[in-house]
């Protein structure tokens, strides 16, 4: 099980970007949302669609689910 933020601000491309505790792009506190403790990026990523629609996987420390 992994901690998932995501990035309240949109990227270039207009997605919000999930990320695993602890990767280097993660934004400051205050720009960031906890989604939860989850087995795999891609349910954080379901989940993070509920509240964000744009969300996607960040390309570095999700790979799969970017
Ligand atoms: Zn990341």
């Amino acid at each position: 099980m992994k901690l998932y933020y995501i990035d309240i601000e949109k990227t270039v491309f207009g997605e919000n970007e999930v990320h695993e505790e602890g990767c280097y792009r993660l934004p400051k506190k205050e720009k960031m949302k906890y989604i939860g403790n989850f087995a795999s990026c891609h349910t954080a990523v379901k989940r993070a669609r509920k509240q964000f629609e744009d969300a996607v996987g960040c390309y570095f420390c999700t790979g799969q689910c970017s």
